[in-house]
């Protein structure tokens, strides 16, 4: 008996990324809930009178059918649901939700189901878009989560040597995404010397330490991302060093575990002068 091809599939997800082709043509690439990453060519996509155009554009979320040709998908229809149109009003919220547009695509499997993946960058959107929740703490979410989501979740109940709970401060080891109290830190060095005992420290060291210094507050907050049910993990509050800290430790860790280096990522930190 031949195998049956499946020539459409119909899936709701998120364009993330798009680039020309020839004149008219785009391909896009799209995280979607049912079948991970999809690329489609959309034809004629520049004309206005595309009917897909909406629905189509980088980070519309819609319902999708795809039909399957030769070698490539091409989008059938693409009905908006979403298309975050309050985000372009604030260009530091944009450019973080295309860096984590970047990121997720990076973490996405191939042809797997990813809902809640998908859920993840959504829901990160959405809040980027209304600018209710500070956006800094909505990228720091977005990144450990999905790391985690993504087959690398850190232990965070307590130090990896020692099972202590907490210390001030405590490491968290980015290779090996796990904590290290303040005792265990100084016992395993001959001297206390090189080990940074705070974030701004740490950064003044030129960021090559595995192990990260953040204070208690900064490791509730994470504990928080990682075993909080999916509807509750952006419900915190942070000191603006303690988000500075947090930031530092979920990038690192997002770039560690990705292995990889990205553009808008850059493009937001020269928009904030770092
Ligand atoms: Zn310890």
């Amino acid at each position: 008996m031949s195998e049956v091809v499946k020539t459409h599939i119909e899936t709701d997800g998120i364009v993330i990324k798009e680039q020309s082709v020839g004149e008219t043509d785009r391909l896009i690439t799209v995280l979607t809930s049912k079948y991970g990453l999809i690329r489609a060519f959309v034809s004629g996509a520049k004309t206005i009178k595309n009917k897909n155009l909406a629905g189509t554009g980088l980070l519309a979320y819609s319902d999708f059918v795809f039909y399957k040709g030769a070698d490539a998908y091409n989008v059938n229809s693409a009905i908006e649901k979403e298309i975050f149109f309050d985000l372009r009003e604030n260009i530091d919220n944009l450019s973080i939700a295309f860096y984590l547009a970047e990121l997720f695509g990076e973490l996405a499997p191939e042809t797997a189901e990813c809902e809640d993946l998908l859920k993840l960058l959504l829901n990160s959107i959405y809040l980027l878009s209304k600018n209710k929740v500070n956006a800094l703490q909505v990228k720091s979410v977005a990144e450990l989560r999905s790391v985690a989501m993504s087959g690398y979740a850190p232990n965070l109940i307590a130090c990896e040597e020692c099972g202590a709970f907490e210390s001030d401060p405590m490491y968290f080891d980015i290779k090996n995404g796990n904590l290290h109290c303040k005792d265990c830190m100084v016992g395993n060095s001959q001297s206390d010397d090189g080990i940074p005992q705070t974030n701004a420290e740490y950064i003044s060291m030129g960021l090559n330490a595995w192990q990260i210094p953040i204070s208690i507050s900064t490791v509730t907050a994470m504990r928080h991302i990682i075993y909080s049910e999916p509807k509750k993990i952006f419900d915190f509050k942070l000191t603006d060093n303690a988000q500075l800290e947090l930031t530092t430790v979920t990038e690192s860790y997002a770039l560690e575990h990705t292995d990889r280096h990205f553009k808008t990522l850059d493009f937001y930190k020269s928009l904030q002068g770092i």
